[in-house]
């Protein structure tokens, strides 16, 4: 999908300040922040677009970059792709950038602690694989393609140019946290200057730009367990992004999403379709074919079968994923009255109404008489 120009991502114009920027972020953020549209992908959707809108826009050298290159620009910036990051860690990942002035309303007091120097896990990533029933059924392996940020091979992760190295942060004393205020109450916040990290490059490697991440196409190979349900994630331990410092590698969450089937609905574990049959087959009973997971087979339908009556095939819905045990199989009848009818169909109908039909309507005979009753 096209990516959206970032300024109509936060409704803001090409000329806004860094504090139009700021309050419009927070205004998008607090509108769309999961916690307010549970189960609402779109809404995440756009919480996550308005975080990568707002990484561009505050910072001025990337800002710079894409006012005049448009996304091109940003690329091989280190950024993240924030579509496929998981919302909750954009608190920390906004953190890590020392964006931490925007937190308090938007990501709770989670985000007020300053980010320590030393390792850190890697975040984790997000992605979703398509299923078909059958695989669902059967349980199956995918191999997903994805790109993360890797660490850089030409620095080592270091960000600085071959044969240099980062120098102490002056400005915190390599601490990475500096202290406010004066006297009692000193408030401690992450170093502006090297935001946080506690060390500043110099020369920065010309392949990552001084991120020390490049993205990386990866691709890995997933065992779905039979019996998944929509929505349901299976976590990838150690495919994640790297972590800082030496910290270990984050996890990939990969959400399932089921193609619809064109005959068989899920409910639960159990499957349900609708077959029409018409109103002889109805009465007179026949043997019907009917979708199943394994192809069509044929069903036996008893004389008298009434509207929507539901039958039963053991054992042919999905396996329960804990147990393992297969759900049932339900088809329910639709009886189609003819339409369009030619004369001597019209005739023999007329013949067939006239011959006493007096008692072979299970309900019509009761409905008659108790209406009878009700308004007499
Ligand atoms: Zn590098
Ligand atoms: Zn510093």
């Amino acid at each position: 999908m096209a990516k959206r120009d970032y300024y109509e991502v936060l409704g803001v114009g090409k000329t806004a300040s860094a504090d139009d920027i700021k309050r419009a972020y927070r205004r998008m953020a607090m509108k769309y922040h999961p916690d307010k549209n549970p189960n609402d992908k779109e809404a995440e959707g756009k919480f996550k677009e308005c975080a990568e809108a707002y990484e561009v826009l505050s910072d001025p050298g990337k800002r710079k970059q894409y006012d005049q290159f448009g996304h091109a620009g940003l690329r091989g910036a280190g950024m993240h792709d924030y579509s496929k990051m998981r919302w909750q860690d954009i608190g920390s990942i906004f953190e890590d950038m020392g964006l931490d002035d925007i937190f308090g309303d938007i990501f709770g007091s989670r985000g007020r602690r300053p980010r320590r120097a030393g390792p850190a896990r890697g975040y984790d990533l997000e992605t979703t694989v398509e299923l078909s029933f059958n695989e669902v059924s059967q349980g199956t392996e995918k191999t997903i393609e994805f790109t993360r940020q890797d660490e850089c091979l030409e620095c080592y992760g270091s960000g600085c140019a071959p044969g240099k190295s980062p120098v102490n942060c002056t400005a915190c004393g390599g601490s990475g946290q500096v202290a406010r205020g004066g006297g009692f109450f000193q408030m401690v916040s992450t170093c502006p200057s090297c935001r946080g990290a506690g060390k500043i490059i110099k020369d920065p490697c010309r392949k990552c730009r001084g991120t020390g991440r490049v993205p990386k196409k990866r691709v890995v190979s997933i065992k779905i367990p039979k019996g998944v349900h929509e929505g349901q994630g299976i976590r990838v331990s150690g495919e994640g992004e790297p972590g800082r410092s030496g910290g270990p590698r984050g996890d990939l969450y990969c959400y399932v999403r089921i193609k619809p089937h064109e005959f068989l609905e899920r409910d639960g574990n159990n499957l349900v379709a609708v077959v029409p049959i018409s109103f002889t087959q109805a009465a007179l009973g026949d043997t019907i074919e009917v979708p199943s997971l394994n192809g069509k087979q044929r069903l036996k339908i008893p004389a008298g079968t009434q509207y929507g009556s539901i039958f039963r095939i053991k054992g042919q819905g999905l396996p329960d994923i804990r147990s393992g045990k297969c759900g049932d199989e339900f088809i329910q009848v639709a009886i189609e009255t003819p339409q369009k009818l030619n004369a001597r169909q019209r005739e023999l109908l007329e013949e067939f109404d006239k011959v006493d039909s007096n008692g072979i309507f299970p309900q019509v005979k009761g409905f008659i008489d108790k209406l009878k009753k009700a308004f007499k």
